[in-house]
């Protein structure tokens, strides 16, 4: 049998599958017991007032930009390298996304780029934790607490991270976390809203419930509203996994770790760089490559040995609507660029064994070096 590696899996224990089976026997599949305690765990766990459960972490995004009061023509900074709907969630309210380039040590918004984009339309500061890496949070705090502006962070790729010894989630005015089966823990689709603010809790809340108000009177709905409620059956999975999650964060950093020994003194192979002491929350594993390896070249001959890997990201400002909406153009954020081109996600989750971390990385090499490295 030829070896099939995928690019994540999630880690489900029959314990949870038994939670969720309980959940199928009683008739509560939506608005019931299992969000309310799944909420307070989470609360709990990140150390802050509220948390709003959702159906996504794009929804989770969107309601904080909602709770925000984000209009027509008002400007969030935020990054270029992440997943396309931290960005989005800004266009949502027909807002105008402003791309700081990213660091390129960190990959995360370099914050020295900030201050320069500001203008008196700009509202926000939405800082991206890509790969489960901290933002620099000390000057993103001082620099909006200067300028008036909201500080929203998404976490969606970071659970469990700290900086300073605090974790992400909790420097902003709201803060989102997603719960994708490839993330850190999964409740199938889910995402949640985290805040220590009463009235964007609040908002959140009435928002994800079709504009319902707080007495939850039957068809009274006292603001624009959502669908974007998460079921019992996911959140019974999410009870589950965050009563897991410093245990399955704990394999990530082993996984990682293993990666680092075997791939470390490779010439062409950059390992993930982890800012000296921040907690890193391992989302996925994340290498970049020498400028004379061809990345894509590398991907098709890992795949004819069974093993998945993707370039992580692709630079948000050079999406087809980006560029026609905004008039983006390549070399607009070059850092950005540039490691976009650079960079391949490999195999990674819980358990995947030593075995064949032991088999990517000499797949790795066998690769590169079919291309003369
Ligand atoms: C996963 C993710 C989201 C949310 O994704 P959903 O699929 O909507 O749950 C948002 N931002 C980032 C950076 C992500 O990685």
């Amino acid at each position: 049998m030829p070896r099939k590696i995928s690019l994540s899996s999630p880690d489900i224990t029959e314990s949870e599958i038994e939670m969720v089976n309980n959940v199928l026997r009683t008739k509560h599949l939506s608005m019931g017991p299992y969000v309310a305690d799944f909420e307070k765990e989470l609360a709990d766990y990140i150390g802050c007032k509220h948390s709003v459960a959702v159906n996504s972490g794009t929804s989770a995004l969107h309601l904080c930009m909602r709770a925000i009061g984000l209009k027509d023509g008002d400007e969030v900074i935020t990054s270029p390298f992440s997943f396309i709907s931290s960005s989005n969630c800004i266009l949502f309210e027909r807002g105008v996304p402003l791309f700081v380039d990213i660091d390129p040590l960190t990959m995360n918004m370099d914050p020295a780029g900030i201050e320069e984009k500001i203008t008196e339309k700009t509202k926000a500061i939405l800082p991206v934790h890509i790969f489960g890496q901290p933002c620099d949070m000390a000057p993103i705090m001082k620099i909006a607490e200067e300028h008036d502006l909201v500080v929203i962070e998404d976490a969606c790729e970071a659970i469990g991270a700290e900086y300073m010894n605090k974790k992400v989630g909790t420097f902003g005015l709201a803060s989102t976390f997603a719960f994708y089966p490839n993330k850190q823990m999964t409740t199938g689709e889910g995402g949640m809203v985290v805040t220590d603010d009463d009235e964007v809790a609040k908002l959140c809340r009435s928002m994800r419930n079709q504009g319902r108000s707080e007495s939850n009177i039957w068809l009274a709905h006292e603001r624009l509203g959502y669908n974007y409620r998460m079921d019992e059956i996911s959140a019974a999975l999410g009870l589950g996994q965050i009563r897991r999650l410093e245990d399955m964060l704990a394999l990530r950093k082993k996984v990682a770790e293993t990666y680092n020994d075997h791939l470390s003194g490779q010439e062409h192979v950059e390992i993930p760089y982890v800012i000296p002491g921040v907690k890193m929350s391992w989302f996925v594993y994340v290498i970049r490559l020498s400028a004379n390896a061809d990345r894509n070249k590398l991907m098709e001959y890992l795949a004819s040995v069974g093993i998945d890997t993707r370039p992580y990201f692709s630079p948000l400002h050079l999406q087809p609507f980006y560029r026609s909406e905004f008039g983006f153009a390549e070399g607009d954020f070059p850092v950005c660029e540039s490691i976009a081109g650079s960079t391949l996600a490999l195999p990674f989750h819980n358990n995947l064994s030593e075995d064949d971390i032991i088999y990517v990385c000499q797949s790795i090499v066998s690769g590169l070096r079919e291309q003369g490295l």
